[in-house]
């Protein structure tokens, strides 16, 4: 289904055009794990909850073994923001591993560039979730012109 983030035009000043996305490059694989054999007879702990920006940071630096100042850019958020959003998934993964607890990945603040597209009739921006299969038309005006923005468009909100 559709979401319409911005309008037509500025002056309209009802687009809350999300700020402060991470960018993700994909979705997870997997949608947790689960832990087996526990050793202690213990109740059952609560499940730790990893964000999608938090395995992206995962996936970036301890998979593809990126440079932090590279990811941070990948992700489209400053070195400090990284750290921390690395750190927590470290401190989640740990925690999951250690007290042999369920590992949940979702949810988040994320987008990633091919859930964006421009309508060149209206220039209206909206949202696709991923896996839609219809070609994409336009919620507002029903056009067909439309493409996918690149993460560069965006950010120049044009
Ligand atoms: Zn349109």
């Amino acid at each position: 289904m559709f979401i319409i983030f911005a309008a037509k035009t500025k002056e309209t000043d009802m687009s809350p055009r999300p700020k402060h996305l991470r960018r993700i490059a994909q979705m997870p694989r997997i949608a947790g794990f689960h832990p087996y054999s526990l050793r202690d007879t213990g109740e059952q702990k609560e499940p730790v909850f990893l964000h999608y920006e938090e395995h992206e940071a995962l996936r970036q630096m301890d998979y593809l073994r990126k440079d932090q100042a590279v990811a941070a850019e990948e992700m489209n958020v400053s070195r400090p923001t990284f750290t921390r959003i690395y750190k927590e998934a470290r401190c989640k993964i740990a925690t999951a591993l250690l007290e042999g607890r369920q590992l949940i990945i979702e949810g988040g603040k994320v987008c990633m560039d091919e859930q964006w597209n421009m309508c060149h009739h209206c220039h209206s921006k909206f949202y696709r979730s991923p896996g839609e299969l219809q070609p994409i038309r336009c919620p507002l005006c029903n056009s067909n012109d439309c493409s996918q923005m690149t993460y560069r468009e965006e950010e120049m909100d044009v």
